[in-house]
């Protein structure tokens, strides 16, 4: 089959394969045709070897598709069922995190598109006890963000969101977006999404959604009139200057999450306008269980569409997908192996 291969450490090393060995089925796992996959930071992060992984390995972990083959031991699982799935395969079940039931922060798991094959390819091999469904409806080009809109609800979840509630959102990558997004259909009364010139045409989009933007041409010094303005301020880029204004824009009592992830181990952070304020600051990482139904339920409802944010390239231009995602040309790139009408399907 056709798969996108890290084939050894180190930067590069990523070709598109045309005799990748289409996996087998097993018991307790099933064979998924890939209908769609996203990339993601993660992705970019991988072809350079910043991030874990263990070549030789398929890429791909934002995917969607229907099943082919079911392996014994599936429970319900049947062929034709369209799905998502967790990130946390070869999660041990016996550290501390998940004999808590959080899986998805087990340090040792091992996820599809770095640890495991992953879905830029034909088909991919997937655990049953990870699918979610995808509810009719839903189309693929929108379930293949489920997993970044399920990291955005797990967070969402750890600051409790109320109503009415105002909201300052930094940085207009997906992740941004789509907490801005899911903040304003879930009742805050103000959302602004800030971002830097380089954001411009993220910042565009943003508003053609309805959401209503910020640009910021320096975060440190140009923030005055957002200053002590927001109950719950959201970064979702990791750089410390975006972190502080998170903690100046926020009000007395505030809160803060941080959802994204610094390319250096540790950043500047203006403390005091934290700490003089009382904030109270969370992170959170990857998605829990739950946040995935939900994720599909809000879709379905009809009340969040995130194939807005969608570009769609053939897996055979997958080069031209990764350049316009490290140009920021597009938001979220998504590669399908299959003709692209088959991304509009709705059951
Ligand atoms: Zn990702
Ligand atoms: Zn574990």
């Amino acid at each position: 089959m056709k798969a996108l291969v890290k084939s050894a450490k180190g930067p590069g090393h990523v070709q598109l394969k045309s005799d990748h060995p289409k996996p087998q089925v097993k018991p307790n796992w099933v064979l998924i045709e890939v209908a769609a996959c996203g990339i993601c930071g993660t992705d970019i992060h991988i072809l350079e070897d910043n991030h874990k992984n263990w070549p030789p390995v398929v890429l791909g972990h934002e995917y969607t598709g229907r099943i082919v083959e079911v392996g014994i031991d599936c429970g319900e699982w049947a062929v034709g069922d369209r799905v998502v799935c967790e990130q946390h395969t070869l999660a041990c079940m016996t550290c501390d995190a998940c004999r808590r039931g959080a899986i998805h922060l087990c340090p040792i798991k091992r996820s599809p598109g770095w640890g495991i094959d992953g879905a830029f390819a034909e088909f991919v091999l997937l655990p049953a006890n990870l699918l979610h469904k995808v509810p009719d409806g839903v189309t693929y080009k929108m379930a293949t963000v489920t997993e970044p809109t399920a990291i955005c609800v797990t967070g969402l979840d750890r600051v409790s969101l109320q109503i009415g509630e105002r909201v300052l959102v930094v940085g207009p990558g997906p992740i941004g977006l789509i907490s801005a997004m899911l903040a304003q259909a879930a009742g805050a009364s103000e959302v602004l999404l800030a971002g830097r010139p380089s954001s411009h045409a993220r910042l565009k989009l943003a508003e053609a959604l309805g959401i209503k933007t910020y640009l910021l041409e320096d975060f440190m010094t140009a923030s005055t009139d957002l200053a002590d303005r927001f109950d719950l301020t959201i970064d979702s880029t990791g750089a410390g200057d975006a972190l502080s204004l998170c903690a100046t824009s926020a009000r007395r009592l505030g809160r803060i999450l941080e959802l994204g992830l610094a390319n250096t181990p540790a950043v500047n952070f203006a403390i005091n306008a934290a700490t003089t304020k009382s904030l109270t600051i969370y992170t959170s990482l990857s998605s829990e269980y739950s946040s995935w139904d939900r994720a599909l339920a809000f879709m379905a409802s009809g009340k969040f569409n995130p194939a807005v944010l969608t570009s769609i390239y053939s897996l055979d231009d997958w080069e031209s997908a990764f350049k316009d995602v490290e140009n920021r040309k597009v938001i979220k790139a998504v590669i399908t192996p299959q003709p692209f009408s088959v991304l509009d399907q709705e059951k």
